[in-house]
């Protein structure tokens, strides 16, 4: 247990206090069928009214339970056992646990954690929150909570606990572990459930600053490392010269930028944040030349292997002109040709490294490299960019480089309101790019019910007989159960493109038509997505694989499914994969009924504005805190519990706290770092 304990960084008791509940789940209420939101999990009990056993591409197990609000629930299961089916009996009394969802005939939940119940009723209900924690593989929840429990009764008193001499009107650390880990009897519900109980208002702070010296003192420690002076800029010239097109004016400024910070002997670490198709590659594409032409070593990052393609096949084109040798890493490469690559990224006749994250494993050594670009970094954490940042000296012995580090670009298409940026990024210098390449006609955006679907199909029809290219985005309609395997959501989503796909090539048979999907080979998705760009497919059927990067200026219509699904940077995102062309485009978004009140209000901001700035303040304002407990989407570092949105108010005394520590006792800084971030991230002097 201890080694499985490890693997998730917990290693002593205090790591165990301080692996805070996720959520909670509320089981000390029934709510009545007919008040259950799509979105708001609640706990409800019912009787069985019918049991249907069936298949869609997979057995699924449909169960409607009813109660005395006459309303109807549907609750579905895809993995279950004869057992489970023979408890299902018509007229067994059933409580569940779960998040309702709209689906095909109401609302239904997807493996809601359940109990059968005598038939008389009346069992008892939950009298606490129950305190949801991450999980931890092979480990089951309820041997977490006990373990977590005996180290809480092992919690020493408040003076030791605490380090912060001054946290405003909030509690002590040590009851506000307690009250988050088990929250009494009488505590206000609806706060913790929001994250906005005192409590973990205190842990927030706590958190948050760590998270905040943390990146200072990296960003400290950075500084005094030496780095390549990169002043080379012919090579760029030159590539400049041979663009179809001239800069933008944000695009000049900040080349302009980077170049300066280049040339000097500290590291740069700068961030360039741009809308969809402001054109960050190729001003990425620019600051690499710089390198090259200064003799060294450039490496490249993507997140997904789509997006590290895509760039791939541009720096080809740039690049080859010049003479550059480029060479490409990805997972996927192995054998011989893996060989080769590692071969010549050791020896330096690669001067340019495009990939994915397997750019930055240990067996990867490169020769003199002084640059690294991140794209899309909210897909990668801190520790990834520190793992490449010491990638720099570690090349031939002697060499060039021997006890530098390289410069890095970061590169996101997701604006950050300034405030957050100085927390999220205090690591980081930013620029902008605020400004799109000229031509650009704004995407027409329209917001449909999914009934209207055999209307699209024959505008897509319209569309490509003109010649013109759509993409037709899948996105996940249920939700995987808590506990499903990592690639679960991909393997759904890829059976509802398949299904999609399926439909759509027998709707649309004049066209060719296309399907990408995260599960198929990289080299199947290569070929499709050479394929769309080169205009052999008209209609390209994705998952939100294509979320980020995918450049076709040809596609020029787009239709995604399920768009209440998905959050406002997500949907931002796809929506820039077209607009891209002179073409005048369009973006339809279609939903299925009812819309939460939430979701509304996203179709409608992005019917409203193509202006990312626009849209990621909205975003700010409308994550309620039921959406804020999720963290995934606001793409911004991982907390235990604090949020940089909710717990905004936050940040001026963390900002203050900080300096002071720093100032006055960076020991209790370095221990508050150590609680909650870990040996995980290796900071100052590491
Ligand atoms: P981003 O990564 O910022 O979303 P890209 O770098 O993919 O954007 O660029 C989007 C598109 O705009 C590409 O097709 C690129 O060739 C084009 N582009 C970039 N800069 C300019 C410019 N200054 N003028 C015209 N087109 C440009
Ligand atoms: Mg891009």
């Amino acid at each position: 247990m201890a080694e499985k304990l490890a693997a998730r960084d917990l290693h002593t008791l205090q790591d165990l206090w301080f692996q805070l509940p996720r959520q909670y789940e509320d089981r000390t209420r029934l709510t009545p069928i007919g008040d259950l939101r799509p979105g708001v999990a609640a706990q409800i009990e019912g009787r069985v009214l019918a049991v249907e056993r069936g298949f869609r591409g997979r057995p699924v197990l449909r169960v409607a339970i009813t109660d005395d609000s006459a309303s109807t629930l549907v609750v579905r299961f895809f993995h279950f056992r004869a057992a489970q089916v023979a408890q299902f009996e018509v007229g067994a009394l059933l409580r569940c646990y779960g998040t309702p969802r709209p689906g095909q005939h109401g609302l239904e939940i997807v493996h809601p954690s359940y109990q059968v119940l005598g038939t008389a009723g009346g069992d008892a209900l939950g009298d606490a929150l129950d305190p949801v924690y991450p999980t931890v593989e092979g480990i089951g929840p309820v041997t977490l909570r006990r373990l977590i429990g005996l180290a809480l009764d092992r919690l020493p008193d408040s003076e030791t606990l605490e380090l912060l001499a001054d946290a405003g009107d909030l509690p002590p650390l040590r009851e506000a572990l307690l009250t988050v880990h088990r929250p009494p009897r009488d505590a206000d519900v609806t706060a913790l459930l929001a994250g906005t109980h005192p409590a973990q208002r205190r842990l927030a702070l706590e958190e948050l600053l760590a998270h905040h010296l943390s990146l200072r003192r990296q960003r400290i420690a950075q500084q005094a490392h030496r780095a390549p002076e990169l002043l080379d800029q012919s090579l760029a010239t030159t590539m400049r010269s041979q663009l179809p097109y001239r800069l933008t004016g944000a695009q000049q400024r900040v080349f302009a930028e980077i170049c300066t910070d280049l040339a000097r002997s500290s590291p740069m670490l700068r961030l360039v944040q741009g809308d969809v198709g402001s054109g960050k590659t190729v001003v990425a594409a620019l600051a690499a030349l710089v390198a090259v032409a200064s003799g060294r070593q450039v490496a490249l990052m993507a997140p997904t292997e789509l997006l590290a393609e895509q760039h791939l096949a541009n720096f080809r084109e740039w690049l080859a002109p010049l003479d550059v040798p480029l060479v490409w890493l990805a997972g996927k490469v192995t054998g011989k040709a893996r060989q080769q690559a590692l071969a010549d990224v050791a020896s330096g006749a690669a001067r340019v490294v495009v990939g994915t994250h397997a750019v930055m494993q240990e067996s990867v050594v490169f020769n003199d490299l002084a640059l690294a670009i991140i794209d899309e970094q909210h897909r990668f954490g801190v520790h990834q960019r520190l793992a490449l940042r010491d990638k720099g000296d570690k090349g031939a012995t002697g060499g060039a480089n021997a006890g530098m580090v390289p410069h890095q670009l970061v590169m996101t298409a997701t604006p950050i309101p300034r405030t957050l940026a100085m927390s999220a990024y205090a690591d980081l210098d930013v620029s902008s790019i605020d400004e799109l390449p000229p031509g650009r006609t704004p995407v027409q955006t329209v917001v449909l019910a999914s009934e209207r679907r055999p209307e699209l199909v024959e505008r897509i029809r319209a569309a490509c007989a003109q010649g013109r290219q759509a993409y037709w985005v899948c996105t996940l309609i249920d939700e995987p159960d808590e506990d499903a395997k990592p690639g679960a959501v991909m393997k759904i989503e890829a059976q509802a493109a398949q299904t999609t796909f399926e439909t759509l090539v027998a709707g649309l048979p004049e066209l060719q038509v296309g399907l990408v999907h995260g599960r198929m080979k990289a080299a199947e998705k290569q070929a499709t997505m050479a394929d769309f760009k080169a205009g052999r497919i008209d209609l390209l059927v994705a998952t939100t694989v294509i979320e980020v990067g995918v450049d076709v200026p040809n596609a020029s219509l787009m239709i995604i499914e399920n768009a209440e699904r998905l959050g406002l940077a997500q949907l931002h995102q796809l929506r820039g994969r077209v607009g891209r062309g002179s073409e005048a485009s369009s973006c339809v978004l279609m939903y299925r009924s009812p819309l939460s009140m939430l979701a509304r209000q996203r179709l409608e901001t992005m019917r409203a504005t193509n202006d990312g700035f626009l849209i990621a303040e909205k975003d700010l304002e409308l994550r309620g805190p039921g959406e804020l407990l999720g963290t995934r989407q606001t793409g911004l570092a991982e907390f235990r519990l604090a949020d940089l949105v909710r717990d905004a108010d936050l940040l001026p005394q963390v900002h203050e706290l900080a300096e002071r520590l720093l100032r006055d006792s960076p020991e209790v800084a370095e221990r508050i770092v150590l609680r909650w971030i870990g040996t995980a991230v290796r900071y100052a002097g590491a």
